[in-house]
C-alpha cells in the first residue's frame, strides 16, 4: 500500500545543528499551512500522492548502512499516516532521527521520545500567503506555544529555526522567545529564498543581526552545492 512518502534519498543535511551529516532523507507530503515562499510546494500548494511505502523505507535503510543519521520532512511529517511505522523502523535499525516539523502538531508520546533531534520551524508573518482565505487558515495555525513547549520536552534534543526575510522580523522572534522561554543558543536564524542570489542578498545584515542578537546563524548547504534542485 503506498502512504503520502513521496521521496526517500541519501543526502547532506543542509540546515541546523546537524548541517553537513550525511542523512537518509524521507519527505512526506501534505502540510496544514501554506508559506508564501514554501520551497517544496509540491508537499504543500500542490501536494503530490505518495509514490513509496515503508517496504521501501526499510530497503533505504537496508542500502545505507553507512549513514546513521536519518532526517524525516515534509511537507509536515508529523500528518503522515505512517509516521509511526517509520519512526519505529529508523529506531530497529539503530539510526539517529532528526524530525523537521513546523512545530503546531503533536504525536504520540513514544514517538516524541524516540527522536534524537527535533528541528522545530515555527513560521513567523513574513510566511503569510497573498491569497484571503489561505492566509486565514495559516495565520490561525502557524504558532502553537503549547505544541514547541511539549515537543521540547519530549524529543532528546531540539532547536528552533526561522526563516528571516527582513530585519524586522525580529521583534516577532523575540516576542516568541519572551513567551517561550527558549534559550537563544538553542535558535538558529535562516535567510528567506530559494536561489543563491536571494540568499546572498540576506546574507550581510542577517549575520550581523545574530551576533548583535545572540542568535545562530545558519545556512542553506543544499542550495549552496546544488541550486534550487530536487532530491540533493
Ligand atoms: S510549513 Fe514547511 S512544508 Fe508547510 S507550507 Fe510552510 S514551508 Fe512549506
Amino acid at each position: 500500500m503506498k502512504t503520502n512518502i513521496c521521496e526517500i534519498y541519501p543526502c547532506l543535511q543542509g540546515e541546523g545543528s546537524r548541517a553537513g551529516t550525511p542523512s537518509i532523507l524521507i519527505r512526506t507530503s501534505g502540510c496544514n499551512l501554506r508559506c508564501r515562499w514554501c520551497d517544496t510546494p509540491y508537499t504543500s500548494w500542490q501536494p503530490e500522492e505518495g509514490i513509496y511505502n515503508t517496504e521501501d523505507v526499510l530497503f533505504a535503510l537496508n542500502a545505507n548502512t553507512h549513514i546513521e543519521d536519518v532526517i524525516i520532512t515534509g511537507g509536515e511529517p508529523t500528518l503522515c499516516r505512517s509516521l509511526g511505522e517509520i519512526i519505529e523502523l529508523c529506531v530497529e535499525k539503530g539510526k539517529r532521527i532528526t524530525l523537521e516539523t513546523n512545530a503546531t502538531q503533536l504525536i504520540a508520546e513514544n514517538l516524541m521520545r524516540a527522536v534524537d533531534l527535533v528541528s522545530l520551524s515555527p513560521k513567523l508573518s513574513n510566511s503569510s500567503p497573498a491569497e484571503k482565505a489561505a492566509a486565514l487558515r495559516h495565520d490561525t495555525d502557524r504558532i502553537r506555544i503549547s505544541v514547541i513547549r511539549k515537543w521540547i520536552e519530549s524529543a532528546a534534543d531540539y532547536h528552533l529555526k526561522f526563516v528571516v526575510s527582513d530585519p524586522g522580523d525580529i521583534r516577532e522572534i523575540n516576542e516568541l522567545i519572551e513567551e517561550s522561554g527558549i534559550e537563544r543558543r538553542n535558535i538558529y536564524l535562516m535567510p528567506e529564498g530559494r536561489t543563491e542570489k536571494e540568499l546572498q542578498q540576506k546574507r550581510l545584515w542577517l549575520a550581523d543581526l545574530c551576533i548583535r542578537e545572540g542568535f545562530r546563524y545558519c545556512e542553506r548547504l543544499h542550495i549552496i552545492i546544488y541550486g534550487d534542485k530536487r532530491g540533493v
